[in-house]
């Protein structure tokens, strides 16, 4: 925790693009940088994915992608769209197509007036005189249903006729740029030259949103800071296929956040691969926590909480820390309604008197635990002041209570407030 200021070095004032309403969400200009987050259930499976896209939203996901692949998938989709909207999950739902996009919302006009947003990828529109042809189709689509698209260029399925093009022309250069300049150009370019080919078929540009993702980190920086010099669609930033665990959490974090603090960015996904059995609603935790350590939002509160060392020998702190964080994570969707700004409380659990007293009177209400060889006794502090000194065994639930009892005197909505 620091006492710094924060807008002595705070994020670059965000760049300002055009806003893009995808049905109940505003995604660029000045809205806030919104999280999405994409399904990995069979669209066609109408209660596996109803399931999942209301885990996403009940995480926080403000956009929840499906993958709209075949005649049964856009079939599910409104009733998907229907089924939770009678549950009370208001999340725009948006359709992921590849090579039959055009069919399938020719054949499924359900379909395409359910969702709120169309993804085309350029690079897998079609092939030759196909592509053109079917590019344009589902771009009448979009307008015809007023509907935004995102034109979501991606490395992995780059437009080939394009990067020979490219190649062609850079091999005629006095001075040739190397392949990675030449193929991020591509990429670059096959957005930027299927967003004006849409506006050219009559789409307004504020019903498009632009992103080129590629699976490195410094590439996706070069390329989104080109990309957003160059135009001023809303852009959807991601580092595709960043990977399981650790590793996909530090690349994704690594890449989005020097954008952002350059003020790049209107909406974000991280792209994580699933531990075996574990919750698709990890991205979503893992966009909020980015934007909220990075100051550009606030969604839960955060709990500092020290790495421990050789002075504190047990696990107690630890455990303590993650009772924290998981009740305050569990209670946001009823305080969010019930006690407003919650999100912005922080909390501090520290592992003994070293650094335990000083960030803990940093935040809100701060815990510091006994380290080995001291008292057995744990001052609490709220708002910088010590205020109780909490001893036994009951010392986590009398802590979530004391947090309990603070939201509610701070956040509380007042009776005809
Ligand atoms: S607060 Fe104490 S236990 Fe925690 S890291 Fe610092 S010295 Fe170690």
């Amino acid at each position: 925790m620091s006492s710094i200021p924060a807008d002595s070095f705070g994020p670059a004032a965000r760049r300002r693009t055009r806003q893009v309403r995808v049905g109940n969400v505003l995604v660029g200009g000045d809205a806030p940088v919104v999280v999405q987050s994409m399904t990995n259930t069979d669209t066609a499976d109408v209660a596996a994915t109803v399931r999942q896209v209301a885990e996403l939203w009940r995480a926080g996901s403000e956009l929840v992608r499906v993958t709209v692949n075949t005649p049964e998938a856009a079939a599910a989709v409104p009733r998907i769209v229907e089924r939770l909207n009678m549950m009370g999950v208001e999340v725009p739902v948006i359709g992921d197509f590849h090579y039959n996009g055009h069919q399938l919302l020719a054949n499924e006009p359900a379909c395409a007036q359910a969702l709120a947003k169309y993804r085309i990828n350029p690079g897998n529109v079609g092939f030759g005189r196909k592509r053109d042809t079917q590019f344009a189709q589902l771009v009448e689509f979009a307008i015809r249903y007023d509907k935004p698209v995102r034109i979501g260029a991606n490395w992995g399925s780059l437009d080939q006729s394009l990067a020979t093009r490219l190649m062609d022309e850079n091999a005629q250069r006095a001075d040739p740029w190397d392949a990675g300049r030449v193929l991020r150009e591509a990429l670059i370019l096959s957005a930027l030259e299927s967003a004006q080919r849409a506006v050219e078929l009559g789409l307004p540009p504020d019903r498009i949103i632009l992103s080129a993702k590629v699976s490195g980190v410094q590439e996706l920086i070069a390329v989104y800071r080109d990309l957003a010099a160059r135009s001023d669609f809303a852009l959807h930033l991601g580092l595709t296929e960043a990977g399981i665990g650790s590793k996909g959490i530090v690349a994704s974090s690594a890449a989005l956040a020097v954008l952002l603090q350059e003020g790049i960015g209107d909406t974000i996904r991280i792209s994580l691969t699933p531990e075996p059995g574990g919750a698709r609603t990890q991205e979503v935790v893992v966009a909020q926590e980015l934007l909220q350590t990075l100051g550009l939002r606030a969604f839960t509160p955060m709990v500092t909480a020290c790495p421990g060392c050789g002075r504190t020998t047990s696990e107690f702190f630890q455990e303590l820390a993650r009772v924290v964080q998981e009740h305050v994570r569990a209670k946001m969707p009823e305080w969010r309604i019930s006690h407003p700004g919650a999100e912005n409380l922080t909390l501090a659990v520290m592992g003994c008197v070293v650094n335990g007293p000083g960030d803990s009177r940093h935040a809100n209400i701060g815990i510091s635990l006994p380290g080995t060889g001291e008292a057995p006794s744990a001052p609490v502090f709220v708002d910088g002041e010590k205020t109780v000194t909490l001893r036994g065994d009951n010392i986590a639930a009398e802590f979530v209570a004391l947090v309990d009892d603070y939201v509610e005197r701070r956040y509380a909505v007042q009776p005809g407030g």
